[in-house]
Formats: C-alpha cells, structure tokens, sequence
C-alpha cells in the first residue's frame, strides 16, 4: 500500500507530521517535513532519531535559562498540585499577585500596573487599546494614531499588523481589520528627524509611538544605539504622548540588561512583555502600565475601566514558572553571561565579514546576525544547520542565533562554527 494510504495509526507520528497541524509562516504545499523533536534539555533539542541539536534560537528568544530548568520545573509541578488554574475574574491567587509585585520592582521608572495575557501579540494589542483608551477617558478623542517604525514588528493579530512594518506590504490584504498607522524611519540619536517632524505637526492626533527598544528582531535582526532609544522617548515626552516599549523579545536579558530600556535610561509609559517571561516555559504575557496610565483608568463610569479579560489571564501555572524564572534572574548571573556570549560572538562571527555573500554582521547582547545576499538560500540552509547538529533557522537573508543565556563557550561555537560553515557553503 503507498505510504500515504495507510491508515494513520500504522504510520509513525513523525510522518503524520503535516496531515492536520497548520504550521507558522509556512506555505504548507511544500513545506519541508518538520523536524521531530522527542524532548529538551538544557540547551539541547532531542530528536525522535535519537539526533541531538545544539538549540541557536531559544525557542524564538523564551527559554533563556535553557529547557527545563530544575527550578522553573519544580514550581511549576508545585502548582500544578495545587492550583493550575482559576478565572482571574472576581478571583485571584497568591501567584500572579506576586508576580505583578516582582514587575513593578522590576521595571523600569514607575511601571506598577500588570495586565497578563497569553502571548506578545496579545500583550501589544493590550497596550494599544490602553493608549487609545487612556485619551479616550480624558475626553481626547482624536488622539487615534500610533507611530511606529520601519522594519518595527509587533506581533501577528490585527492591531499588531496595523504598527508592523514588516506587514507594510501585506496591510492592504487586510484592509478593514489592520488600520494603518504611521511608519517612520528611526531617528538619528540627534537632529532632526521625520519623526521629530510629524510630533510637531499634529502630535494631539497621536495616542503613542511604538519601538522595539534596542533590536528591531523580525525586521531583520536590526539594532540601533541607545541615542536612539533615548531621542525616541524624549521627542514623545516633548510631544506629550505615550511611548510603548515593546520588549517581547528583549526583555529578560536578550540585549545584556534586563530591560533593553535600561541602557538608554528609558522609562515607557507602557511595556509589553512576553517570550523569556515563564523563562519559555509557557505561553504568558504582561502589559505593565505606570501608575498615571492605570489611574487615568479609575473614575465613576464602568465605560471607562479596560474591556480586556482572555480566559487565561494570570494563569497560575504560568505566573509561577514566570516567578521562578525572575528567581533565576536575581540568583543566577544572567547579565555576565550575556556579557560572555555578546564578546565570543563578536570574536567568532565578526570574521564572517570576509565570506562571499555575507552583507553584515549585528551583534548585541546575546543575539548574533549575519545578513547575507538574498534569501534563496535559506530553506537549503536550514536543513545544513541539522545536519551540522546545530537548531539554527534563517530569517529571510539573516542567519541568526539568540541561545540560551546559559549556554556554555563549547556549545555557542559550534553554533558559531556552523554558521560560517553553512553560509560558506550556499555561497562559495
Ligand atoms: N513583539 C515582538 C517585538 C516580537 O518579537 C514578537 C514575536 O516575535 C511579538 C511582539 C509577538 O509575540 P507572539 O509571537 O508571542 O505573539
């Protein structure tokens, strides 16, 4: 009988792998088969083959302790036993209380106010509801613009299209549930700017700007200086509308601080979390407010307190592997060992630069890019990462890694290593 009729409880479970599960970003008619994975741990990916590969990406930047972390496991068996889960509701536990204390200790400036949600998409189209509705209470109704930035990323749902510039191209596919914002280049760390410019010309049109302080991540691994972070938040403070720090992806150390926002000395008005929260453990989320956004919230009418509730907001399991991982932050040396990662993979991929076909090298923190000449190689180069051992996945014409924070000088060579190697190979 061919393979494909044979009923699907006779085929292994790695053959049934594109039957009925629709994958990320995948044109799904010819997809390569995914790669079978049997378990995690620390900074390695097991195989159903038996394979193990070293992990370059940290489960798109979440599992920065590396995979199940004793500490993190623990707690969150711990719950388990005692309370998985409870609508958040009229209710509340023990969990998420603490974990929005440690928030508000932890972040930047007056931060003090946390919505959880389920993912980062979820946790951008929380603060730009939070925005618009902070003017609308104010009675500044026309306040209905965000800016954002170009190459920015914010997350796939509606809201987050309308501030992606990565979507610029496909918004008008979407026309009616993406609603266009402004998309501006990053401004220079002084002078003037177009930025600087639109501020000036109709800033009371502008519920908030929106950046990804530090790495703009899936626009193509792009980092920018603190001067620019910082010129960002001071022209919206002198506007006087908010900024939204997007820290999905930067938050818990990615960029050698906890907070990217840190090495620029920015406090946002809101922060969005998500990713390394749980330490990538499970899904969660946080829009963390400062107390003037929250209290522009409080008043006699019901119409102007937030409508924002998902099934699963403050979930206990996840509240407590997100505090188990922030212990990790204060009992670990999560900073030096970014710190670490950050000098060996300036010495190991800087050299990359004398390659044909490599364009750039970007590194900050504990990420690592190498833009190369076009994307044509790129499904040719995930399937050479594999057989290098190594879990690396091409980003377009960006090779990048972003490991775990804990990974040891061994394992980030052979990351480092394969990089050169693949990408020498698809060009050479
Ligand atoms: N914001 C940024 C900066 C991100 O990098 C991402 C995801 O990569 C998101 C938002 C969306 O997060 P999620 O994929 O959890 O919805």
């Amino acid at each position: 009988m061919p393979e494909a009729r044979r009923p699907a409880a006779e085929r292994p479970w790695p053959e049934r792998a594109l039957d009925h599960v629709w994958y990320p970003y995948a044109q799904m008619r010819d997809m390569a088969l995914p790669v079978p994975v049997a378990g995690v741990a620390g900074c390695r990916i097991q195989l159903a083959d038996g394979r193990e590969l070293v992990d370059g990406t940290a489960s798109w930047w979440s599992a920065c302790h590396g995979y199940r972390h004793p500490h993190i496991m623990a707690a969150v068996h711990d719950q388990l036993d005692v309370l998985p889960h409870v609508m958040l509701g009229g209710m509340t536990h023990q969990p998420v209380i603490r974990l929005a204390e440690r928030l508000a200790e932890k972040t930047p400036g007056d931060l003090a106010h946390t919505m959880f949600t389920d993912s980062g998409s979820v946790a951008v189209e929380v603060a730009l509801k939070m925005a618009r509705q902070f003017w609308d209470n104010r009675g500044e109704t026309g306040r209905d613009i965000f800016i954002a930035f170009e190459h920015g990323y914010h997350g796939d749902t509606a809201g987050c299209m309308g501030v992606s510039g990565t979507y610029r191209d496909l918004r008008p596919r979407f026309a009616g549930l993406a609603h266009e914002h402004m998309t501006v280049p990053l401004p220079p760390a002084s002078g003037p700017s177009e930025l600087e410019r639109i501020l000036a010309e109709g800033a009371d049109g502008v519920a908030g700007v929106i950046i990804e302080p530090l790495i703009q991540g899936a626009g193509g691994m792009r980092v920018h200086s603190p001067g620019v972070l910082a010129r960002v938040a001071e022209l919206a403070r002198e506007a006087g509308t908010l900024l939204i720090a997007d820290e999905v992806a930067t938050g818990f150390g990615r960029t050698g601080s906890l907070f990217a926002c840190e090495q620029a000395g920015v406090a946002p008005d809101i922060l969005c979390l998500s990713k390394a929260l749980t330490g990538g453990t499970m899904a969660m989320a946080a829009t963390v407010a400062t107390r003037q956004v929250f209290a522009g919230f409080f008043g006699d009418d019901e119409a102007s307190a937030l409508m924002h509730g998902p099934t699963f907001t403050g979930n206990p399991l996840a509240a407590a592997a997100a505090n188990a991982s922030l212990d990790l932050f204060e009992r670990e040396p999560r900073m030096d060992q970014a710190a670490a990662i950050e000098d060996q993979l300036d010495r190991e991929l800087s050299p990359l630069t004398e390659l044909p076909g490599v364009l750039d090298v970007r590194i900050k923190g504990a990420m690592g890019a190498v833009q190369v000449a076009g994307a044509g190689h790129r499904d040719r180069m995930r399937r050479r990462f594999v057989d290098h051992g190594v879990w690396i996945r091409p980003l377009g014409d960006v090779v990048y890694v972003t490991p775990p924070l804990v990974i040891e000088p061994e394992d980030l060579s052979r990351l480092t290593h394969a990089m050169g190697r693949v990408i020498a190979g698809a060009f050479g």
